[in-house]
């Protein structure tokens, strides 16, 4: 078996390699997609949908190569991730709010290793809406949907909370 990265260009590569295919034409007929999709994935813009990430895993599989991102250690901060709290304070705040999200109320979908229920605790000026410092906690599903709608209500609900 041999372990590569779990990355696009890594694994059209390796794609090529394996199956001996010269161009991104004879790329894009292996994997079922058209030229124009494989531009697109190349240039970031796209990204395989699940159902084919698993084709092309099990394509790589067949050639007993298996695609693991988690053995590289460690995740990229993604954008729904807590940045500047310390982990201190991120255990004081989810106290305070008793594991529920302040938007939508409901206790955090699950409790991480520590037993702390998992909500996302950011100052509001990280969703970038707000320049105000306050904390937040919320569940995934509302962080996200805060991110996403940006809609004005949620950040002057979240505002005011006074006890964080
Ligand atoms: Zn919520």
């Amino acid at each position: 078996m041999q372990y590569i990265k779990n990355d696009v260009k890594t694994i059209l590569e390796k794609i090529k390699e394996v199956y001996s295919l010269k161009t991104d034409t004879d790329l894009s007929k292996k994997l079922g997609v058209t030229k124009s999709f494989m531009s697109r994935l190349r240039a970031g813009e796209r990204s395989f949908s699940p159902t084919k990430m698993r084709e092309v895993e099990a394509l790589l599989y067949a050639k007993q190569i298996i695609t693991c991102s988690y053995l590289e250690g460690g995740f990229e901060p993604s954008a729904l991730d807590t940045t500047s709290v310390s982990p201190e304070m991120r255990k004081r705040i989810i106290e305070v709010v008793k594991g529920k999200c302040q938007l939508c109320i409901s206790d955090a979908p699950f409790k991480d290793s520590s037993g702390t229920p998992y909500l996302i605790v950011k100052p509001l000026q990280e969703y970038e809406m707000s320049t105000s410092s306050k904390l937040t906690a919320l569940c995934p599903n509302c962080s996200a949907r805060v991110i996403i709608l940006k809609n004005p209500k949620d950040i002057s609900l979240l505002k005011s909370f006074v006890h964080l």
